[in-house]
C-alpha cells in the first residue's frame, strides 16, 4: 500500500515573512512515516522554502514549469531551473492556467514530458467546470485531459501525479462529495490502467476546497490517494491536520 501525497499549492501567495512561520512550523509538526508531503510555492521562493525545509521530509514544488528546455522564453522557468532548487513535483495543467492563461491540453502535455525528462515528477491537473458537470460532460471532460498527457508521455505515464479539481469546488467552500470524487477517480485510475500495468502505484490526488474538517472522508475512498491543497495550506494548522488525516 503506498503512503498518500498531500501537496500544498499555494498560488500567488505569500512572503518572506510568512513563508518563514509557515514552513518552520510545518517542519516542526511533520513526523516520521505517515504521508508524503509536498509545498508547491512561487518561484521567487524556492530558494527560500529550500532552505527551510532542508534535513526535512518535505519536498519542494512549483506551479508550473515551462515546455521549453531553454532559450529565449521571457518570464519562463525551465525544469533544469528547478531541479537546481531541489524541487521534486511540478504542478502542470492547474485549472486556473487553463483558464486564465489559456493552457491547452496539448501544452499541458509537453509540460508533463519536459517535467519527466528532468526527473520533476509532473502533478497533472483534470477537472470539469460547474457548467460541463451540469451537462453531464464530466467524464468526457477529464478524460480528454488526461489522454493527451498519456499519448504523449506513453511509458512514462506511471511516473505522473494526477490532481482531479472540479473547477467548481476551487476556493469555493464547495467541495465534491467523497462519492462524487470517488466516481471519477476511479475513471482515472480504469483510464491509467489502460495505460501502464503500474497504475496502482499513481497517486490521483483530489483538490478543491479540502480542509482539516471533510480531509478524512475524501482520503477513506479507495481511489484518492491524497490532497491538492489550496487556501488551507497556508495555515499551518490546517495543513498540518490535513496532513494527520492522510498518515
Ligand atoms: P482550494 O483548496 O483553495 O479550493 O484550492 C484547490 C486548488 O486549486 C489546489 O490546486
Amino acid at each position: 500500500e503506498k503512503k498518500k501525497l498531500i501537496a500544498g499549492n499555494w498560488k500567488m501567495n505569500g512572503n518572506l515573512e510568512a513563508n518563514d512561520a509557515l514552513v518552520r512550523a510545518l517542519v516542526a509538526g511533520l513526523k516520521d512515516g505517515g504521508c508524503e508531503v509536498a509545498v508547491c510555492v512561487p518561484s521567487p521562493y524556492l530558494a527560500q522554502v529550500q532552505m527551510l525545509r532542508h534535513g526535512s521530509k518535505l519536498d519542494l514544488g512549483a506551479q508550473d514549469v515551462s515546455q521549453h528546455a531553454g532559450g529565449a522564453y521571457t518570464g519562463e522557468v525551465s525544469a533544469a531551473m528547478l531541479r537546481e532548487f531541489g524541487v521534486r513535483y511540478a504542478i502542470v495543467g492547474h485549472s486556473e492556467r487553463r483558464q486564465y492563461h489559456g493552457e491547452t491540453d496539448a501544452l499541458v502535455a509537453e509540460k508533463a514530458r519536459t517535467a519527466l525528462a528532468h526527473g520533476i515528477t509532473p502533478i497533472v491537473c483534470v477537472g470539469e467546470t460547474l457548467a460541463e458537470r451540469e451537462a453531464g460532460k464530466t467524464e468526457e471532460v477529464v478524460k480528454r485531459q488526461l489522454a493527451a498527457v498519456i499519448h504523449l508521455n506513453g511509458h512514462c505515464i506511471s511516473e505522473i501525479v494526477v490532481a482531479y479539481e472540479p473547477v467548481w469546488a476551487i476556493g469555493t467552500g464547495k467541495t465534491a462529495t467523497p462519492e462524487q470524487a470517488q466516481q471519477v477517480h476511479a475513471l482515472l485510475r480504469t483510464q491509467l490502467a489502460a495505460a501502464t500495468e503500474h497504475a496502482a502505484r499513481v497517486h490521483v490526488l483530489y483538490g478543491g476546497s479540502m480542509n482539516a474538517a471533510n480531509a478524512a472522508s475524501l482520503l477513506a475512498q479507495p481511489d484518492i490517494d491524497g490532497g491538492l491543497i489550496g487556501g488551507a495550506s497556508l495555515k499551518a494548522p490546517d495543513f498540518l491536520q490535513i496532513i494527520a488525516a492522510a498518515s
